[in-house]
């Protein structure tokens, strides 16, 4: 069951709301808090995020940022009526969708199914490109030439990054927002000492391959098959 985030405090919205959703078959994890919701993400994962705009502690907008730092989460916004600025600034910041209050909480399910849907397919389709890799991101773990890989966190989120787009280049400061995102005492260099690690490791199962490449004051990628 898809679990999503709720973050609304009016409670009898997030009632209705996390009603509708169950009944659909997804599992929603409602917080009445922005400050809640970012503790619970930080050890919890979620397929999508439906945020209320106007929370009592954080704005919807930077929490949907904070939200989002060193992670993918589609997101939907809750806008108040008539707000115009709010759908505006919601969907130049990135949201996927928004919808309008009052609105009817089948509406909003059928939306969360469509978003699922869109970010399912752009994110299932490339792994498979990477040469000589398998990955299976439930159970956080790559195998490479058919031998499982003993990698650190780090080690893992940034192979992890890289064969979500095999031949595409991520700059360090791309690498560091999706894999160090919560962390505070992290630089460039950061990057560039787990990539040698992690290229020692491939090594280990093929001291011919060198799959991971470095484009020079740009970043780095990974080849694609
Ligand atoms: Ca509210």
């Amino acid at each position: 069951m898809p679990r999503i985030l709720l973050v609304e405090d009016e409670p009898a919205i997030a009632d209705t709301v996390q009603y509708a959703l169950r009944a659909d078959g997804f599992e929603p994890v409602h917080c009445l808090t922005g400050g809640e919701a970012l503790r619970r993400v930080a050890t919890e994962d979620f397929a999508l995020a439906v945020l209320d705009v106007g929370l009592p502690d954080i704005g919807g907008f930077a929490l949907c940022r904070e939200l989002r730092r060193g992670r993918e989460l589609p997101v939907i916004f809750l806008t108040a009526q008539g707000a115009e600025a709010d759908r505006i600034l919601g969907l130049e910041i990135g949201a996927d969708d928004y919808v309008t209050k009052p609105f009817s909480p089948r509406e909003l399910v059928a939306r969360v199914r469509v978003v699922l849907r869109r970010a399912g397919g752009a994110a299932t389709e490339p792994p498979a490109a990477a040469a000589g890799f398998d990955h299976d991101a439930d159970g956080k773990r790559i195998r490479f030439r058919g031998q499982p890989l003993d990698l650190t966190r780090y080690e893992y989120g940034l192979l992890a990054a890289l064969l979500q787009r095999p031949g595409a280049v991520l700059s360090r400061a791309q690498l560091m927002d999706r894999v160090w995102g919560d962390a505070l005492d992290s630089g460039d260099r950061t990057v560039d000492t787990h990539i040698k690690t992690l290229r020692a490791k491939l090594r280990e199962v093929d001291a011919t391959a060198d799959p991971v490449r470095t484009h020079r004051g740009l970043g780095y990628s990974i080849d694609a098959r």
